[in-house]
């Protein structure tokens, strides 16, 4: 494995439970899956130490809940299961594409997976393992947003990359204002002072106060995964 010449050698990868799903459905989109995969694979192989948090919004969602009938707790509950759910697709996936792949648990429920610690994704990661870490922060009112970024901390990452639907970082929503430019760096606190709807308070405040460095990227796009690897300027970097 070459890890010389790579700005990164241990990430924390975001991944959403919407970007599994095909576009407007809910569920795992096979094609989704694979693509991610075949991604994942590849930056493993350039010896690039792995952890990985993917949300669960392709299955459910606790605030969502709320509007039939579901209390906050539970559908919270309901929610960190449904990063389980994606985890453990996202780990069999990758076992089958032959990478060493393990599900931990913010929430005890061996032999699903085992009970997170920091020292156990540690040594995991260390003995060349993708590592997925399910259930978020494995407590209720928070988002995996918040799980990354706390657990992107907890192991040390360089950075984390969050990968999602577009491209970066814009002054305004670009599906709705034509004229909205794409930021390559923005501070912490410009995203805040904007208003800039990046990841919830929690998250980018805890990113912010332990200086993670957030890449938020088109992860739809392949290829585009090692080129954040790579340390190519593409998407938005925030430090
Ligand atoms: N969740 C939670 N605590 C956490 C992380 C997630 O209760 O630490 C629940 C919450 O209900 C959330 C759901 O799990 O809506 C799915 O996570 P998220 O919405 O962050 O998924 P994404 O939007 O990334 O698919």
């Amino acid at each position: 494995m070459n890890t010389l010449n790579q700005p990164y050698h241990r990430v924390l990868l975001k991944l959403s439970g919407e970007s599994l799903a095909a576009s407007g459905k809910h569920g795992i989109d096979a094609h989704r899956l694979s693509a991610y995969v075949q991604d994942i694979k590849e930056a493993h192989e350039r010896g690039i130490e792995i952890a990985i948090v993917i949300g669960g919004g392709n299955i459910f969602r606790g605030v969502t809940g709320t509007y039939t009938g579901i209390d906050r707790y539970s559908g919270d509950q309901m929610g960190m299961l449904a990063t389980v759910i994606n985890s453990l697709a996202l780990c069999s996936a990758l076992r089958h594409a032959g990478v060493h792949a393990d599900v931990l648990t913010a929430v005890r429920m061996e032999p699903v997976g085992e009970f997170y610690s920091k020292w156990k994704a540690d040594s995991l990661l260390r003995q060349g393992h993708v590592v997925i870490l399910s259930c978020g922060t494995g407590n209720p009112y928070f988002t995996t947003d918040t799980g990354a970024a706390l657990r992107g901390i907890e192991i040390e990452a360089d950075a984390m990359l969050k990968g999602t639907r577009v491209d970066g970082i814009y002054t305004a929503d670009p599906e709705k204002d034509p004229t909205a430019t794409k930021f390559d760096t923005i501070s912490y606190d410009e995203i805040y002072e904007r208003k800039l709807k990046v990841m919830d308070l929690t998250a980018s405040t805890l990113c912010r106060e332990n200086a993670l460095p957030i890449v938020v990227f088109d992860m739809d796009k392949p290829g585009n995964l090692q080129a954040v690897l790579r340390g190519e300027a593409i998407g938005t970097i925030v430090r």
